[in-house]
């Protein structure tokens, strides 16, 4: 510090060091700057460290800022400049930066009027710079809130005069309304003249009470189209004279288009619940109720009920007795699927009801569980008609078993007395012949024929009885040898008769041998005795299917009308008279009770004339 300066100076400069100010002077002749005390306290170098190096000062003026500093101090040199004020940042010698207001004063000219002495101050500004960057960071944000957000935002004033102005509104109005922003206040007549008287109510409504205000309602555009749109303010600010009120506008029509979208989903949904012809219901979590189709309503008795919202348990306290009920219900809830096709359900008044129904879980749209879909269907009738089918044919059974064994046990014991007549009409014959006239003769040719026939009879019905009431073994049977041994029984009548009988390759199965062999032995015996003029052909195959074998015996003979399919498996039924055909009329339904007890059927394709196929299947298991 200069000790030449005049009292007045130095006291100035005192009073400025009090206040936190460095105050520095510029000697022109001596080239050579003075700090006061202060500048300690702003860069952590003493006045005296400063006044040692030249240089230090300048060493602590940042970067940026130097060229300023320089280009001020040369404009006073050069005399450009009596006067200066200038920001810059310096560094403290700790390495901390602030901000400083610099300002100085050309104060003493030679005769020359250059300058002599400049003095000056250096203010501490780094508080009001942050302060500075505080506010336009602020300002940014708000700048950038109100052109991104995807609304209309504004601030509204309302005056105790009863006047009212819209003090700001964001630029997003030109989107919303292609207005400027000093035009909001023709949105007014932008809202639906249906809207409007409410719109004004709720803002009146919100104001008296100084509650927030919420508004949804539509936006009438010139030209005719619609927004949905929705308000919302809140009072920010009052005094005695104005309220101010910060509010936004949105544009809701893609929400509400969705909205619109997914209710008549879900009507489309409830209807189709309601009407479809099943017993449908859905459930929450906690198993309440939350659909059901009227099916469900009439079949469990609860028309006319309000089930929807109570839970399952409420609706049918019954179930609390049902814990394998309850436990399918946790199940599914657990993500499993249940299937029954037929459970009981004892109602609480005592009646029970058949069911079968299917429960699987429905997941949200996150995958997670949302409750339980159940499927039913009340089976009363059904179950009631299988239960008369069971006893009927357990009925069936009974009288077909009493029936079998009155036929086994009439064949086996007529056959005793038969060989009887037979053999004594043979001696008849064979002793008396000669003795007897020819009247006689033929008689006794007659009453031998008569046995004959009969005897066959009782041994096809003995057969045919057998099937039912011995069980037989089922075992692994070529049917390549069964035929093959079947067709040598008949080799006799082959070479009488001509023709020729073609064996494809069969499989072996699962069977009784015996009852397949006479199954086979009395379709080729069919075969030939209904052959017709024609030189016999006869093929015999077989057809793999999944579940079973169909196999066919083929012939070229006489046919049969179609009138005649079902009843030719039928016990005695004949299509001819024995004098036509011989036969007993017990051949083909013996066939059937075979294959019925293979696990199969038997049918037949023919043309009369041309020739007939017997088919029937075997189950590959049973
Ligand atoms: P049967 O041969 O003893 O009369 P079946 O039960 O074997 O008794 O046959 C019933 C009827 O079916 C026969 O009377 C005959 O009219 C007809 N039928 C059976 N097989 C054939 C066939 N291969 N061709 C034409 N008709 C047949």
């Amino acid at each position: 510090m200069l000790s030449s300066t005049p009292w007045h100076e130095k006291r100035f400069r005192q009073a400025l060091s009090v206040l936190g100010d460095n105050v520095w002077e510029f000697d022109f002749q001596s080239g050579h700057t003075y700090f006061s005390e202060n500048i300690f306290g702003f860069i952590g170098y003493t006045a005296e460290e400063l006044d040692a190096d030249e240089d230090l000062w300048k060493k602590c003026i940042h970067a940026e800022d130097l060229a300023m500093v320089e280009t001020i101090a040369r404009h006073y040199l050069e005399g450009k400049i009596t006067q200066h004020e200038m920001e810059y940042r310096i560094f403290h010698k700790n390495g901390s930066l602030k901000w400083v207001m610099d300002r100085g004063v050309v104060i003493d000219y030679d005769e020359k009027g250059m300058p002599l002495r400049i003095i000056g101050t250096q203010t501490d500004i780094s508080e009001r710079k942050r302060s500075e960057q505080v506010m336009a960071e602020n300002e940014r944000r708000f700048r950038d809130l109100t052109q991104n957000v995807p609304g209309v935002i504004y601030e509204w004033h309302e005056y105790a005069d009863g006047t009212f102005k819209f003090n700001y509104v964001s630029p997003r109005i030109r989107e919303f309304f292609g207005l400027e922003p000093d035009g909001m206040d023709k949105v007014v007549e932008y809202i639906h003249p249906e809207d409007r008287e409410r719109w004004r109510t709720s803002i009146e409504e919100a104001n008296a009470n100084e509650t927030p205000w919420f508004f949804e309602g539509r936006l009438l555009y010139p030209d005719g189209s619609i927004k949905w749109w929705q308000g919302a303010s809140v009072l920010s600010f009052k005094s005695e004279t104005t309220k101010v009120y910060n509010g936004i506008m949105i544009d809701i029509t893609q929400n509400r288009k969705l909205e619109q979208v997914a209710k008549e989903k879900e009507e489309q949904i409830n209807l189709f619940v309601k009407h479809t012809p099943a017993a449908i219901a859905m459930f929450d979590h906690e198993l309440k109720y939350l659909i059901a189709s009227d099916r469900w309503y009439s079949d469990y008795g609860l028309v006319g009920q309000k089930i929807i919202g109570r839970s399952h348990y409420d609706v049918f306290p019954e179930i609390n007795d049902i814990p394998e009920w309850k436990e399918h219900h946790r199940l599914c809830l657990a993500g499993a699927s249940i299937k029954k096709e037929m459970d009981h359900f004892k109602r609480q008044d005592g009646t029970i009801d058949w069911l079968s129904y299917e429960i699987h879980p429905w997941r949200k749209s996150n995958g997670e569980i949302g409750g339980l879909i159940m499927f039913t269907e009340v089976i009363n009738d059904r179950v009631k008609a299988q239960r008369e089918l069971e006893s009927l044919n357990n009925q069936l059974g009974s009288s077909n078993k009493e029936l079998e064994q009155f036929a086994y046990v009439a064949s086996h014991d007529l056959q005793e007395p038969l060989r009887m007549v037979s053999s004594f009409l043979q001696l008849l014959q064979k002793k008396y012949a000669a003795n007897l006239d020819e009247t006689a003769n033929k008689y006794i040719h007659f009453a031998v024929d008569g046995s004959n026939r009969m005897k066959k009879l009782i041994n096809d019905l003995l057969q045919f009885s057998r099937v039912g009431t011995q069980s037989g073994e089922m075992e692994g049977v070529d049917l390549n040898r069964i035929v093959q041994q079947s067709v040598a029984g008949f080799q006799a009548d082959l070479d009488e008769m001509g023709g020729q009988v073609v064996l494809e390759p069969l499989p072996s199965i699962m069977g009784n041998a015996v009852q397949l062999e006479q199954l086979f032995r009395n379709l080729i015996s069919n075969a030939l005795k209904y052959k017709s003029e024609r030189p016999l052909a006869v093929r015999i195959g077989a057809m793999e299917e999944e579940e079973r074998w169909i196999f066919f015996v083929e012939d070229n003979g006489i046919g049969i009308d179609e009138k005649y399919f079902e009843k030719i498996f039928i016990i005695f039924q004949r299509l001819h008279n024995r004098n036509e055909f011989s036969g007993t009329g017990i051949g083909l339904a013996l066939c059937k009770k075979i294959v019925e007890r293979h696990g199969g059927s038997i049918w037949v394709r023919s043309k009369p004339g041309e020739g007939s196929v017997f088919y029937f299947s075997v189950a590959k298991t049973l």
